[in-house]
């Protein structure tokens, strides 16, 4: 996934004491409240996922698997070998294995998702940071994710989570009623379904959805997009936003790099568009790896047609991680060069992430260019909209404002 490097998972414990720290700010505005989140999320941002003490203020949290919930995405075959169907690696999986995401198992020739109600990471997060930036500026968003993921990106953000067994990592027992509950009490406005990939956990994922609904909350998540037609079009009754990680826009590039295919996830981007799902592509632009800008173009004339020119794409920058520490961080020139190629080619909103105080954090509108939102970071200023539309010329700007 590429949500920003550093906001990779914090352990519960840290994420508790921090849920002390917000209610107790509870009576701040919503700009101070902002603040303080960003504040902390820097401090805590270390991820310490390995060898917290199970001591009294972390009762649920176990290492090792606690709860398994029955998968309806698998076709039964012969000899008690099952196929998933949730995702298009469509893993053909004997009796005892598990596929290749690491946490869906055979038992018996049923199929378990391992991780039901048991997220190995639960933060705050501005909603900016998934990154969304035409939904809900300046709001809290409650995001969780399990172990495992569909994808190996050898450029993961993430990995300790995403390439992890269920049995290395502490996971919490966290129904998806305390989830809507606990992200009520924060106050947040939305779940992010986020981190590693979270198709993986769909069972869980799709029951919190629900619950949330109810309770008057968005569902948004950061996806790699790589999920089976029949499991997205149901996630898609209850999603309001889907940030996809376009990695790439050759088939090698997915292959070599990622461990999964383009095609799959180039039909997701259309059945969001179609489903009526608000939609955010990220790039992480990868030196020598993906920031060939013909090819970028290539891409950019791809979500104008397919997609349309509002859809809003954040160029975010690689800084050498995992299993690719070898190559330096992404020059800000490349950012800009890919900014440039995508405006030409007639994208309306273009961004550029991990890179705090450039100018194409901010919002811009795209006809009379004055700007509609000021960010810094994750910090969201001043907001010229007025019902969705440019204060100063009124045309309507994509998004999920109110
Ligand atoms: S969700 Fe996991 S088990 Fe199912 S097909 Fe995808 S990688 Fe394989």
């Amino acid at each position: 996934m590429s949500e920003p490097y550093h906001s990779q998972s914090i352990p519960f414990l840290v994420k508790n004491r921090l849920s002390d720290k917000v209610r107790a700010h509870s009576q701040l505005t919503k700009r101070e409240f902002l603040k303080f989140c960003g504040a902390s999320f820097c401090m805590l941002s270390v991820p310490h996922l390995f060898g917290f003490p199970e001591t009294s203020q972390a009762q649920m949290i176990k290492k090792g698997l606690i709860k398994t919930r029955l998968s309806p995405f698998f076709t039964s075959l012969e000899r008690g070998e099952i196929q998933c169907e949730l995702c298009p690696h469509r893993c053909r999986v004997a009796k005892g294995k598990r596929g290749l995401c690491k946490v869906r198992e055979n038992r018996d020739g049923k199929y378990y998702s391992l991780v039901y109600g048991n997220p190995c990471a639960i933060h705050p997060d501005p909603i900016e940071k998934k990154p969304f930036f035409h939904v809900l500026p300046g709001t809290i968003s409650y995001s969780l994710a399990t172990v495992g993921c569909n994808f190996q990106c050898k450029f993961c953000q993430n990995w300790e989570i995403s390439q992890a067994f269920p049995e290395e990592i502490y996971n919490k027992e966290f129904p998806p009623e305390t989830v809507v509950k606990e992200a009520q009490e924060i106050r947040a406005q939305s779940i992010a379904y986020t981190y590693v990939e979270p198709t993986v956990f769909y069972e869980y994922m799709i029951e919190i959805c629900h619950l949330a609904k109810k309770a008057g909350l968005l569902n948004v998540t950061h996806s790699n997009g790589f999920i089976n037609p029949a499991p997205l079009k149901n996630l898609c009754k209850v999603l309001d936003a889907a940030n996809i990680d376009l990695k790439g826009f050759t088939e090698n590039f997915y292959r070599e790099l990622c461990g999964g295919e383009l095609g799959p996830v180039l039909e997701t981007l259309k059945t969001l568009k179609k489903e009526k799902v608000h939609l955010e592509i990220t790039t992480l632009i990868i030196p020598t790896k993906n920031d060939e800008m013909s090819v970028l173009k290539e891409m950019c004339l791809w979500i104008k047609k397919e997609l349309g020119p509002d859809t809003p794409i954040h160029f975010s920058r690689f800084y050498p991680l995992y299993k690719l520490k070898t190559l330096p961080p992404t020059p800000v020139s490349t950012l800009d060069r890919a900014r440039t190629v995508a405006l030409s080619a007639g994208l309306e909103y273009v961004y550029i992430g991990n890179v705090p105080g450039h100018e194409a954090e901010n919002t811009f509108c795209p006809k009379c260019k004055k700007m509609v939102i000021q960010r810094t970071g994750y910090m969201v200023g001043e907001i010229h909209l007025r019902d969705g539309k440019c204060k100063a010329c009124g045309k309507p700007i994509p998004g999920i404002w109110t």
